[in-house]
């Protein structure tokens, strides 16, 4: 009897033959590309030219050659010359703990269905509280990003904060949330999903280095009430995504106790500078907020996409999508770490806390340590060495692993300036040796780098500047 296709597709033997073969490739990948024997960090392709050779290779490839061309076609972030988006290198033990997984979507959105990650997930939760500083009454879960974290985080305040039920019975009156101008565009979206609509999100600008000016907190807030608009919420970047500058936590704490209004930290990038012993002093304040979101696929060395999402006191972890109103729930619903289907925006999820827990028990908190630490220090001697040349300009002292910083010659304005910057990093783009993105700050435009990657030295760095220069004189 020949076997079925579904028979096929569960075949044991043949998982474990193609499985092998593809853990080679993935081995083989890493040995090459964290030590940079492999030179580029993408291989540019045009979309067009790219969306082709997938048809073909649909059509005509072999499926053992699979992962092979998907490891040549994409932007391999092991590469230490890889100094772009903020994405993690992955750390190779979280490959193993992701097909787990795979294999068991045990995806606990009820006890049943996921009995270990459900503890797993508590545990790993309680020790980043423990970590930020709070109390006792603290508790959190995990989610599928720091988007949606984000957005979790402004419900549960709005629910805690304004009085009138929106969540059940909808808006009866304007609300709006206070963020610094150059918070990750998320809680604008976060912000327009509830409905608060443009005039809801109260931007507060940003000083030089590009973190929230706190003086004029009151001065916006006066103004947004005295239109009829009930803050509910101030949010905190920690930091924010295009320069890495951390907004003031300590001042934002008290000015949030002061209105009695929720305080959220966006810590998806850098919340976890709350493990480095050097750089925690950047998040005073942080164990004052009511939430806070760190992503684990960003400076926790895991794959995406894993956030975890901390609240100050258990119980607004567990009412954000209740039904009922808050005071029809007895105790028993109150106090209830598990069936995370209801905390959560997830109903499945992947069994995400492997991850964490996987890194946590085989090298402790230290490994976080030592990355942030690691990283951020980089980041400064990089500043040291763009300051000493002539050639380079920095958009500001980086406080976290962003750094931005652009070519400038005497002799061009600025909008040469801006059109130089934007044609070396499509000029790098190309050739693909390095990978750095760009952003405008101010109408001006820079390079920018994130320095994920944990094999990234200050030689790549003078290698790259030197690249940068030399690439500078074959675009124009
Ligand atoms: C990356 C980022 C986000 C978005 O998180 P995702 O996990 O990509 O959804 C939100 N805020 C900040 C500050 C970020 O850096």
């Amino acid at each position: 009897m020949s076997e079925s296709l579904l028979e096929k597709l569960y075949n044991p033997v043949d998982f474990q033959e193609l499985g092998v073969t593809v853990l080679n490739q993935i081995s083989n990948h890493l040995d090459l590309v964290v030590t940079n024997k492999n030179k580029k960090t993408i291989q540019w392709n045009e979309p067009a030219k790219e969306l082709e050779f997938w048809e073909y290779f649909f059509e005509n490839g072999k499926k053992e050659d699979l992962a092979a061309e998907i490891l040549k076609h994409t932007t391999h972030i092991h590469n230490p010359k890889y100094l772009g988006h903020q994405v993690a290198a992955t750390a190779p033990i979280t490959l193993l703990t992701g097909m787990l997984s795979a294999l068991l979507n045990n995806g606990m959105a009820v006890y049943e269905m996921g009995m270990s990650p459900s503890s797993i997930e508590k545990i790993v939760t309680d020790s980043i509280c423990r970590k930020i500083g709070y109390g006792k009454d603290a508790a959190g879960f995990l989610t599928s990003g720091g988007t949606l974290a984000n957005l979790t985080a402004l419900l549960s305040a709005r629910k805690a904060i304004v009085k009138h039920d929106v969540w059940n019975e909808g808006h009866t009156k304007p609300l709006g949330i206070m963020v610094c101008e150059e918070a990750h565009y998320c809680v604008d979206r976060a912000a327009k999903i509830m409905g608060l609509g443009e005039k809801g999100i109260i931007k507060i600008p940003s000083m030089e280095n590009y973190s929230m000016d706190v003086a004029q907190l009151e001065k916006y807030y006066g103004s947004a009430t005295s239109k009829g608009i009930e803050i509910f919420a101030i949010i905190g970047s920690a930091p924010s995504t295009a320069t890495g500058a951390y907004d003031n936590l300590k001042a934002i704490a008290q000015f949030a106790h002061e209105k009695q209004i929720w305080f959220h930290v966006d810590g998806a990038h850098g919340g976890a500078a709350i493990y480095s012993e050097k750089y925690r002093h950047l998040l005073n304040g942080i164990e004052k907020a009511d939430s806070v979101v760190i992503d684990g696929h960003k400076m926790m060395m895991m794959p995406a996409i894993t956030t975890a999402l901390l609240f100050k006191n258990t119980w607004h972890s567990q009412h954000t999508f209740n039904q009922k109103a808050d005071y029809l729930l007895n105790d028993e619903e109150e106090e209830h770490w598990i069936n995370s289907g209801k905390k959560t925006f997830e109903c499945t999820k992947t069994m995400m806390c492997l991850h964490w827990f996987m890194l946590l028990k085989s090298y402790g908190e230290d490994i976080f340590d030592e990355f942030v630490t690691r990283q951020y220090d980089l980041a400064r001697t990089f500043e040291a060495l763009l300051i000493a040349d002539p050639h380079f300009e920095i958009a500001t002292s980086p406080q976290s692993n962003i750094l931005c910083f652009r070519l400038v010659q005497k002799e061009k304005t600025s909008l040469e300036l801006n059109l130089l910057n934007a044609k070396v990093r499509q000029a790098l783009l190309e050739d693909g040796e390095y990978y750095i993105v760009q952003t405008k700050l101010r109408g001006i435009h820079y390079l920018r780098t994130t320095l994920m990657n944990p094999f990234t030295s200050m030689d790549h760095l003078k290698q790259l500047m030197d690249k940068i220069k030399s690439v500078a004189k074959t675009v124009v």
